[in-house]
């Protein structure tokens, strides 16, 4: 393994010059396309995980703040809801634009904040702008339906109607792309929203907002409460229980998710839900050993495994386990520990303390249990906690953490 960026102060001075150049970056939330500080004056730090830099500040939104932005979405469906399909589509066409133009900026915010390497950032950027380029054209595709009527005195039709608000709430792992992927398609339908972005990752979502606007995207269609971690609780629960929003889309755990579905009850909202997983990797003794072990490089170690479609158990046929093992073991050792934005960094730092306390207490656990630790297993010690090395373990069983929890970490379990 390659450890890069070792000296704090290099890395300090770079991302300062960092944040200078970016004109995107806001520290106000955007409710009725105006940039507007919370109502108690609150606001919370975000900060680079990759050193604990103070990038900026942004509110720390309240109940009321968010009543707020629910109402001025609500005022605005009763507009937006009447635009033609067309008019949408054009709108959604100029923020792709936008969005194109400013795509290298939007990968670095995102770098700064969620600490993914450049490159991995870069093609969020092209992924979450894919889908405004999507939406813009099928907003003008949403075709009803004449129905064969059960009676000669009726005709039956079938009309596809916006719902009203969507609620959206995002994470931390794909700033961009989790909020395009709704906010696209609810645009698109003739909804407006309330976006939460995840209390890592708020200035990407603002960037995008601001972006938005500079498109055209009329007042109150598109708003973003930031708010942190300790608030996320009170935010969501008037998201999901006000009357005024009509959806929620949420991406996350699956503990949180099935607490806002049982919040969404109340008001029987529309909800759809992307929750966490345990992803099985199986290997065939016929698979190309190669290929195989390329796949597990870009499904375990991408975004430093902290995806939600990571490989979290690598099932491997016992007549080529040794060999895949071996294999895997080269092709991780060439892989980069760094500050996500220093060239040729391929393994960012997990996004907060926490995860990186989860990651270490899991192959702790393991190795406890009597799992192997074949390479890394411990967090890079000059680098601080947030660093972990890219690791491969076997001899795990049932009884281990790693074998029945997500890990979302550079953790490899090779099961035979
Ligand atoms: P998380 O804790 O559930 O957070 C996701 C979002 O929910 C954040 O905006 C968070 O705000 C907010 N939140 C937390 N508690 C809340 C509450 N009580 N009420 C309302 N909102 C609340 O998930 P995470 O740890 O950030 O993300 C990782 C998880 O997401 C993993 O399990 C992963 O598999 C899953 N994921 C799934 C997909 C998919 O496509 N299926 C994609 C990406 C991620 P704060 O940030 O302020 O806590």
């Amino acid at each position: 393994m390659n450890v890069i960026g070792k000296l704090p102060f290099v890395i300090a001075t770079r991302l300062s010059q960092q944040i200078r150049n970016m004109s995107l970056v806001r520290s106000l939330a955007f409710v009725n396309n105006q940039w507007v500080p919370a109502s108690s004056g609150e606001t919370f730090e975000v900060t680079n995980p990759a050193n604990g830099q103070v990038l900026g500040q942004v509110p720390d939104m309240d109940v009321d703040d968010t009543e707020q932005a629910v109402n001025v979405a609500f005022e605005a469906f009763k507009t937006w809801e009447h635009t033609t399909a067309k008019e949408r589509s054009v709108l959604l066409r100029k923020w792709y634009n936008l969005l194109e133009d400013n795509k290298d900026e939007i990968a670095r915010i995102m770098t700064a904040e969620s600490g993914k390497p450049l490159s991995e950032a870069a093609g969020e950027v092209a992924y979450a702008n894919g889908f405004i380029d999507w939406f813009s054209e099928e907003a003008r595709r949403i075709p009803g339906e004449i129905v064969a009527s059960p009676t000669q005195t009726k005709e039956m039709m079938m009309i596809r109607r916006p719902i009203g608000v969507a609620a959206l709430i995002t994470p931390w792992n794909f700033p961009a792309a989790m909020i395009t992927r709704k906010a696209g398609a609810a645009l698109a339908a003739g909804c407006t929203c309330v976006i939460k972005p995840a209390e890592d990752t708020p200035l990407t979502a603002l960037a995008m907002a601001d972006l938005a606007a500079k498109a055209g995207i009329p007042k109150g269609v598109i708003n973003v409460v930031t708010c942190s971690r300790k608030k996320a609780a009170e935010v969501g629960r008037v998201l999901c229980t006000s009357p005024q929003v009509a959806g929620l889309s949420f991406t996350g755990s699956t503990n949180v998710g099935k607490l806002l579905y049982e919040q969404c009850a109340s008001t029987v909202k529309r909800v759809s839900l992307e929750l966490g997983g345990n992803a099985p990797y199986i290997v065939f003794e016929s698979a190309d050993l190669e290929a195989a072990v390329k796949g597990t490089i870009a499904c375990k170690f991408r975004n430093c495994g902290q995806t939600c479609v990571s490989a979290n158990r690598l099932f491997i046929q016992e007549s080529i386990f040794d060999q895949f093992v071996a294999k895997l073991e080269e092709a991780v050792k060439g892989l980069k520990v760094g500050d996500g934005a220093a060239a040729g960094v391929t393994q960012g730092p997990l996004i907060n303390d926490a995860q990186a306390t989860k990651v270490k207490q899991l192959v702790e656990d393991a190795v406890k249990k009597g799992a192997k630790v074949h390479l890394g297993g411990k967090p890079v010690s000059e680098m601080g906690t947030r660093f972990f090395q890219p690791t491969i373990i076997s001899d795990v069983d049932h009884s281990m953490r790693v074998f029945n929890e997500e890990i979302f970490g550079p953790v490899a379990v090779c099961i035979p």
